[in-house]
């Protein structure tokens, strides 16, 4: 965890656009109250092939004139052309963003071409390429090794590669399990891998949507904790609480251990997040 140590320990703030205008309100509701922690930076995920492009630069715009933090659109190759990614970072760079977090995407079903970008690491090529520094970016990292990755020294290995085109700092997909950040740590670090690697942070509240979004995303649910998850049935408040002082602790753990943050998947709701972060202690 040594390469990790050295950094300031900061925390963010991850939403996602919604499709509807109820939702949208519900969102800047739930921006402004988020707001008042302060979080390093705000950011915004972007549906891959482009199919959030507007909301995604609406809900980033709303962060930006109604809130005094930074607002980080995400980015994603899938369906995007040098052009089409051109002309969203010159609407970005007028906005005064200054960080992008740049992903591959996945190919929506039905969907066939990836576009020119095939891969994360050809487009923080190419932003480093043709802006240099005006972007912080930050990339995904997986703990738990990608899905698609054969096994952990392939992923590591585009990892590295990812960081080598000019990532700047990376974020991690959510995992449950502190050892394996332990380890992907300690794996990069025989790497000569060394940047910012900002556990990502996903609250618990309900049951059916964790373990489905779970298994898309390849983050393991331990089966300890599915079990006591499953016990609760329709016991929504118990689940909330039980899951709140899970996170709560695995946060923490992470921060003692000297992560540099934590990066809180919102899931575009106040709590438990607001709630969690309060009881934080940040090395100072
Ligand atoms: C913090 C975070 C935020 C996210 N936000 C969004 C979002 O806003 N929108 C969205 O659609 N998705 C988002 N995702 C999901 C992400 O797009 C998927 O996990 C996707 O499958 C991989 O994206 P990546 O950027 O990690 O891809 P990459 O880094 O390109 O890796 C994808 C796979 O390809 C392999 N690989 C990489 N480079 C090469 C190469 N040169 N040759 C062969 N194999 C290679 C990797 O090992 C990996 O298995 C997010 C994920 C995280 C962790």
């Amino acid at each position: 965890m040594k390469s990790q140590q050295q950094y300031p320990q900061k925390f963010s703030l991850e939403f996602f656009p919604p499709r509807t205008e109820p939702g949208m309100d519900k969102l800047k509701n739930v921006i402004t109250e988020l707001a008042t922690l302060n979080p390093q930076y705000m950011s915004v995920t972007y549906g891959a092939g482009g199919t959030t492009q507007e909301k995604t630069l609406e809900t980033v715009r709303y962060i930006q004139e109604n809130t005094n933090n930074e607002a980080a659109p995400h980015l994603t190759c899938i369906g995007a052309s040098e052009q089409s990614v051109t002309e969203l970072l010159d609407t970005y760079e007028a906005m005064g963003i200054k960080r992008i977090v740049a992903l591959r995407g996945d190919l929506p079903s039905g969907m066939m071409d990836p576009g020119e970008f095939k891969y994360a690491s050809d487009l923080v090529k190419f932003i480093k390429d043709t802006r240099g520094d005006t972007f912080h970016l930050e990339v995904a990292a997986y703990p738990e090794t990608h899905p698609q990755a054969r096994n952990c020294d392939i992923g590591i290995k585009w990892f590295k590669n990812k960081v080598e085109q000019g990532a700047d700092s990376a974020i991690t997909q959510y995992f449950f399990n502190f050892d394996s950040y332990r380890y992907f740590i300690d794996n990069c670090e025989r790497n000569g891998i060394d940047l910012p690697i900002i556990p990502g942070i996903m609250p618990i509240t309900n049951y059916e949507n964790l373990i489905r979004f779970s298994e898309g995303c390849g983050a393991e649910v331990p089966r300890w904790l599915k079990c006591r998850l499953e016990s609760y049935e329709d016991d929504t408040e118990s689940l909330k609480a039980f899951g709140k002082e899970v996170v709560q602790e695995l946060s923490q753990k992470l921060l003692d251990a000297g992560a540099p943050g934590v990066h809180f998947y919102s899931m575009n709701s106040v709590e438990p997040t607001l709630d969690i972060v309060k009881n934080l202690t940040f090395k100072s």
